[in-house]
């Protein structure tokens, strides 16, 4: 086993069996649903045990539980849970810790669909949401409620890219007995350790980074504790989510070369931030690592890394040249999710999805995720981009 060991290291090692699996490095595929038991004691003993073991193919099967500890031993974790993408973790996690008449804090630079599912926990479980600045820090404790339950954590946050002071809210949630749920995605729980910083539960997209080739939708869910693991693997259980083992499979053979991918996305981003905060069309480059984005200080005591996602505030533009710099680029892709190989580049509107703080930029506000292309190409396409901004071309 991989446990305390550096943390690339664990990420090459952990939930590696291979004496298990033949002298297989990789866990094999297992497809199976029914699980042949040889007698009836036996399915009575699997009964009692049937999270730890393999049960029945809705539970997990050996590749299944290959990428689950290994993602445990990265996030620094006890336990994970696989679920079928990133918002089924989200709303798993969620609805583990909610009943109707509870209380929810929502950060409100949350990731959109997140939002909306707030607005459902109200309508169909009669479940109350307050959202939340994602600056407040220790402020967090005025907002807690007698039946208040969790306050979930976006850190950086979706589009805006604010860094939130984990340690400072757990240490107020964890006074009124509050879960802390984070959705740990941008850092892919490489450049943040969730459990040194007071998280009970940590969320990633694994559709993103950890997966890292834009072809497989995943959601993993670690947690601190066995009782906390229990909660989210008997809600996930009772909902009926199973993920096939094949995406298992290739979600462990992209984790496989996490470190050393991020590295890439790490260099190529820094490398893009900083050209675009001096080009004299951008107004604001919201990358954690740099000062300007809100939280940098807490990125700078907290996160080991960034990753390749970041925003640009552009000056005030007229809203066609911005469609011609995007419809316009060669190498950045236009399409949603990143984390995969590949640069990207879309508009956002950060305003519409605010309630507890305003969004007021100087204009239009563009998401970037810096993939594994050299970096010299992406400006020259960026360069080019520009110059359709500007009109002249
Ligand atoms: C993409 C994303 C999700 C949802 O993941 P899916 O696998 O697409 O469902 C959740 N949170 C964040 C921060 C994301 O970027």
């Amino acid at each position: 086993m991989a446990s305390g060991k550096r943390p690339q290291t664990t990420i090459v090692h952990a939930g590696s069996h291979p004496k298990q699996h033949m002298g297989a490095m990789n866990t094999p595929v297992y497809r199976a649903s029914t699980i042949a038991f040889p007698s009836v004691e036996a399915i009575q003993d699997g009964i009692k045990n049937k999270f730890d073991i393999v049960f029945y193919g809705r539970h997990g099967t050996p590749s299944t539980f290959s990428l689950e500890e290994a993602m445990a031993a990265v996030e620094g974790g006890h336990r994970s849970v696989a679920v079928p993408s990133g918002l089924a973790a989200i709303v798993v996690s969620l609805l583990a810790y909610l009943k109707s008449g509870d209380h929810l804090l929502m950060v409100d630079s949350v990731y959109e669909p997140t939002r909306s599912f707030c607005a459902r926990l109200q309508s169909h479980y009669g479940i109350e949401t307050t959202f939340y600045d994602p600056l407040i820090g220790a402020g967090i404790k005025d907002l807690i409620q007698p039946n208040t339950k969790v306050i979930f954590t976006e850190s950086p946050g979706s589009l805006t890219f604010e860094v939130q002071d984990l340690p400072a809210i757990s240490k107020a949630a964890h006074e009124h007995g509050v879960k802390v749920l984070l959705d740990n995605t941008w850092s892919a729980g490489h450049y943040f350790k969730p459990f040194d910083h007071g998280v009970d539960v940590s969320i990633q997209a694994a559709t993103k980074y950890i997966v890292g080739h834009a072809d497989v939708m995943m959601g993993l869910i670690t947690s601190a504790t066995e009782e906390e693991w229990l909660e989210i693997k008997s809600a996930s259980a009772a909902m009926g989510y199973s993920v096939g083992s094949d995406d298992c499979y290739l979600a462990l053979r992209g984790l496989r070369t996490l470190d050393v991918r991020l590295q890439r996305h790490q260099e190529t981003g820094l490398t893009l931030a900083n050209y675009l905060k001096d080009r004299p069309e951008v107004a604001k480059v919201l990358h954690p690592a740099l000062p300007d984005c809100p939280g940098h200080e807490i990125w700078q005591r907290d996160f080991t890394g960034s990753s390749g996602l970041f925003g640009v505030v552009l000056k005030d533009v007229p809203q066609d040249r911005v469609v011609a710099m995007l419809n316009g680029m060669e190498l950045f892709t236009m399409g949603f999710s990143w984390g995969g190989f590949e640069s990207l580049m879309i508009q956002t509107s950060p305003a519409r999805a605010r309630t507890a703080t305003s969004w007021d930029a100087a204009g239009p506000t563009l998401r970037l995720h810096a993939g594994q292309e050299d970096a010299n190409d992406l400006i020259a396409d960026l360069d080019q981009g520009f110059k359709r901004l500007n009109g002249e071309a």
